[in-house]
């Protein structure tokens, strides 16, 4: 008789879990996995996907202004929220059913009900009872951080409400600056919301490139958002017609709803790591090694719990790095460096390797290629203009950064991102003959350095 019952439990089913799940069970392994809520996780259920569909949506209207310079005329043009939401719940109900099948199909077991460590082998589920199992893997995800001390923070949102709010705000007033915040204030505003964005930094996308950055949000103020920099949210007041948000710089601004999306936190709570007598990091995430090994010999952990790069398709290459480890005798680690993101903002950002400020950091002396201009397609009207940029070592002419703001950008930099992991110079990219007319040539078409403007100078 097997001295546990299973070989690998995985708590949570969202990317990182179902991955390893599936490759273990596949390999022979007896897997189970636990999930608390539907499963496919942050990304099919409340994240990437569901996402991904509002912004199409909220594009629409775009393609209706962009519609009467070529010749349409369309009559009034109605959004019906209701209708959108019933579509989208559809589809992810779909997705999630997808999901389940993989992991039937593997072989995985699945207990449905909130999992908590008891000892290193030992995992409660909700419902379901005790269970054992000589590996465990951790892959429980992230959820919204709320300042909870903020006075009114009760009549705030986050991103987990935004996707089934019982009916369109007319306005919205969205905190924070990072990938959440400046999507859905690309999304309700496409939608036809008033929408407000506060941001505590002097820009939105810390980290991100500083030209994509105020390219971004000069892009977001031509569509109609107010930007508000620099300013931070002192209180949220709940009146007889609505939400009035004052501002630690003095001001206030009414709205129909407030959003914050002011950062995610590694969903721990409940877990049962103490009991377990596994490590947490100071920001509180599990803590891991490149193998994704956790301080106790059989546990593991993949994904957004861990806080590395916390994306998809990362949680995604973890989790199958781990399954490869340790059910398919091949020692894998998945390499963290170069990996490229999408904002899905409006318009839409791809970006790559280092922006120019950590570049000069880190190599000196870099040399910038930048291009600025009007997409092809607001040709006949429009004023939105597009953003290409690399990063260039000035010493070996290795590309560390690739940047684009612009339609398609996120498609754009997926396949750069083949070149950039391969260590691509900017000579071989330039080898590289264009594809027109698009908006990715003027990438491999850039040959002027980018000479930054003096103090003073007028653009
Ligand atoms: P981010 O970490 O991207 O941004 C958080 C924002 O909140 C920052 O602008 C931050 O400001 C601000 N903030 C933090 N604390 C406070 C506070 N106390 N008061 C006011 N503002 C505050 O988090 P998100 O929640 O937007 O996204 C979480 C992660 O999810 C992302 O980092 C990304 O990895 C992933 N994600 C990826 C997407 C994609 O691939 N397209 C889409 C959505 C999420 P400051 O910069 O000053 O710290």
């Amino acid at each position: 008789m097997a001295k546990y019952d299973y070989d690998l439990f995985v708590i949570g089913a969202g990317s990182g879990g179902v991955r390893a799940a599936r490759l273990a069970a596949i390999s022979g392994a007896r897997v189970a996995v636990a999930e608390e809520h539907r499963v496919g996780g942050t990304c099919v259920i409340r994240g990437c996907v569901p996402k991904k569909f509002m912004v199409y949506a909220s594009e629409v209207s775009h393609h209706l202004k962009t519609a009467k310079s070529y010749g349409w005329s369309i009559g009034e043009a109605k959004f019906d929220w209701e209708a959108f939401l019933a579509e989208k719940d559809q589809e992810i109900a779909r997705l999630s059913g997808v999901y389940v099948r993989n992991l039937q199909n593997a072989g995985a077991e699945l207990a449905h009900g909130k999992a908590r460590l008891t000892d290193a082998h030992t995992v409660e589920i909700e419902g379901v009872g005790a269970k054992t199992a000589d590996k465990i893997l951790i892959a429980t995800g992230g959820r919204p951080w709320m300042p909870k001390d903020l006075p009114g923070i009760e009549h705030a949102i986050t991103s987990n409400e935004a996707f089934h709010l019982p009916k369109l705000p007319k306005s919205i007033v969205i905190a924070g600056g990072g990938y959440i915040a400046v999507e859905f204030a690309g999304i309700f505003n496409g939608l036809g919301v008033e929408v407000t964005l506060v941001h505590r930094g002097p820009n939105v996308l810390r980290g991100f490139d500083d030209d994509v950055r105020s390219h971004l949000t000069e892009e977001m103020e031509k569509r109609g958002i107010k930007v508000m920099l620099a300013c931070q949210h002192k209180s949220i007041e709940k009146t007889a017609s609505g939400l009035v948000s004052h501002f630690t710089e003095g001001h206030h601004c009414e709205s129909e709803a407030v959003m914050m999306c002011v950062g995610r936190e590694p969903y721990v709570e409940g877990l049962g790591v103490e009991s377990a007598g596994v490590a947490l990091t100071e920001r509180g995430a599990v803590k891991v090694d490149e193998y994704s090994r956790t301080n106790v010999k059989n546990i593991w952990a993949v994904g957004d719990v861990t806080d590395r790069i916390n994306l998809t398709p990362v949680a995604i290459r973890e989790g199958a790095a781990f399954a490869e480890t340790e059910f398919s005798g091949n020692p894998t680690a998945f390499d963290h460096e170069t990996v490229a993101s999408a904002v899905f903002s409006q318009p839409p950002i791809g970006s790559l390797g280092l922006s120019e400020a950590d570049a000069r950091r880190q190599y000196g002396k870099v040399d910038i290629y930048l291009a600025r201009l009007k997409p092809m397609k607001y040709a006949f009207g429009g004023d939105e203009r597009s953003l290409l940029k690399l990063v260039v070592e000035a010493e070996t002419e290795r590309i560390l950064g690739c940047h684009v703001v612009g339609p398609d950008a996120p498609e754009i930099i997926q396949m750069a991102a083949i070149a950039l992991k391969m260590g691509v110079t900017k000579p071989q990219w330039d080898a590289t003959c264009a594809v027109h007319p698009t908006l990715a040539e003027e990438l491999v078409t850039m040959r002027e350095k980018h000479v930054p403007m003096a103090m003073g100078q007028v653009a």
